[in-house]
């Protein structure tokens, strides 16, 4: 290339696709790097996934935990938000196929050199899609948003109900799943009958409610060492949940649950309220890249990839986080996970333009943790396997200090204050614009 080619070219374009924990690292590990960056997402926010519980459940409100993407990269001059959804992509032709913008004009196509798709995962419903009316799920702002509407309708329809049979499904709740998402749900939900809203109804006792853990295995938080899942499975049970282990949700509809524990042997519960924590999937999105590469997904729909997180034959394309899987070396999906391979794959685009080879991906394990309602989790860091209070500040100071924005600490810092010497919940309000079941589209949210 002469010297002046070298001077009037164009910086290299990195599209980054998903702004979550590991898309964001990765914008943010390009901040010095003589490059264009545009990160898309289908939504303008930033969501800190693992609070949603907490606004599901009314003790942060949505904006506390979702921060949006523009405030967040302000001060990277190399990089630019672009609100999309990403519907295809075209490897030869290196660009992606886009959804319809913000103007309400079709998206058309945006071409990049070296491409980053951190898309994430969503819930599975093991075929039975139809489920989701009646079972909402927590991976979104949207869906905690109408979880908080249906628990807290749930104890609004109790103190109308005149029949008792009607009155005690209202008051039972499902949660399918108990890994640390659905421990965490159970938790709250049973010191929210127990406790919070206990002397604010005048005809319905809300310590009644019934907090039902339905879970396959036969533990809980499968993902740490039995004898945590055994403290924790105590913790639950000491604030009210019943936990149905080795039993598996067979139908799900807008009155009950059918629960089976052995071939044939099914039982209905009475619920109006379920919860779906269960089983994780990849987008459309990843399956779409795995066949334009001709590259293999697993089970849980996520595409292989090399250990330096790029796909095979696809030198500029990398995929990392939840829709990811390392080919002899898989990962389970947890933030810091999505947050260490979207550094890593910020600094090795950054040494490639530098003519350097970047070595292979290494995780390194920071620990897990769970929280099981108010000053109770379980927590494995290296050798160390704690539950309890200790575990419970652990817990308290790790979120804090990985929530996106000074502001958001601080607010969530002091509403957690608040709520531990009160045992309130400060974010309470069923969202008149976004009654539970209601259609997508455009909405506030509180
Ligand atoms: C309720 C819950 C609790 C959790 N708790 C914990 C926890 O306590 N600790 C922990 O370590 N992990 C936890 N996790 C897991 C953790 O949140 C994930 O591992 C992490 O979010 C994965 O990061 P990611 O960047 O791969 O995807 P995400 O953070 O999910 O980000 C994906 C982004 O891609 C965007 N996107 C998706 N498809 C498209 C498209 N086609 N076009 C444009 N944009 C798109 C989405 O809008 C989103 O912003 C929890 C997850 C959930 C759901």
């Amino acid at each position: 290339m002469s010297e002046l080619e070298t001077v009037v070219s164009k910086p290299k374009q990195v599209v980054v696709v998903g702004g979550g924990f590991g898309g964001l690292q990765a914008v943010r590990a390009l901040r010095r790097a003589p490059v264009e960056v545009t990160l898309v997402d289908r939504q303008n926010f930033h969501l800190f996934q693992p609070l949603a519980y907490q606004v599901a459940t009314g003790a942060l409100s949505a904006t506390e935990v979702a921060v949006p993407l523009r405030s967040i990269v302000k001060r990277q001059r190399n990089a630019r938000v672009l609100l999309a959804e990403v519907t295809g992509v075209d490897l030869e032709r290196r660009e992606l196929a886009l959804g319809p913008l913000p103007n309400r004009r079709g998206g058309g196509t945006l071409p990049y050199d070296v491409l980053v798709v951190a898309t994430g995962s969503r819930y599975s419903y093991f075929g039975h899609d139809g489920w989701k009316e009646f079972a909402p799920e927590l991976k979104s702002l949207r869906g905690a948003l109408d979880i908080r509407a249906r628990i807290l309708g749930a104890f609004e329809a109790a103190e109308v109900e005149d029949d008792p049979v009607l009155e005690q499904a209202w008051l039972t709740f499902v949660i399918v799943g108990a890994g640390p998402t659905g421990v965490e749900m159970a938790g709250q939900i049973a010191e929210l009958g127990r406790d919070t809203l206990r002397r604010d109804f005048r005809s319905v006792d809300t310590r009644a409610a019934k907090v039902l853990l339905v879970e396959t295995a036969d533990r809980v938080l499968g993902g740490f060492t039995p004898s945590l899942s055994i403290k924790a499975l105590q913790s639950l049970e000491r604030i009210g949940v019943t936990p149905l282990l080795g039993h598996t949700v067979v139908d799900v509809s807008a009155e009950a649950v059918v629960v089976e524990d052995e071939p044939g042997g099914r039982s209905e519960i009475a619920a109006r309220t379920v919860i779906w924590a269960a089983g994780v999937t990849t987008s459309s999105l990843t399956g779409k890249l795995a066949d334009a590469a001709g590259v293999p997904v697993d089970r849980a729909g996520r595409i292989s990839v090399q250990p330096d997180l790029t796909l095979a034959g696809q030198p500029d394309v990398y995929a990392l986080g939840d829709m990811a899987r390392i080919e002899h070396a898989p990962l389970p999906g947890l933030a810091p996970v999505a947050m260490q391979e979207g550094r890593y794959v910020g600094r090795a685009i950054s040494d490639r333009l530098a003519g350097k080879d970047p070595a292979p991906f290494r995780y390194r394990d920071k620990g897990n943790l769970a929280t099981i309602g108010r000053l109770h989790a379980v927590a494995e860091v290296g050798p160390l396997r704690i539950a309890g209070f200790v575990a419970w500040v652990l817990w308290l100071g790790v979120h804090l200090a990985y929530l996106i924005g000074f502001q958001n600490r601080l607010l969530v810092l002091l509403r957690w204050s608040f709520s531990f010497v009160t045992h309130g919940r400060g974010a309470r309000v069923i969202n008149p614009q976004r009654p539970s079941g209601a259609s997508d589209g455009p909405q506030t949210i509180v």
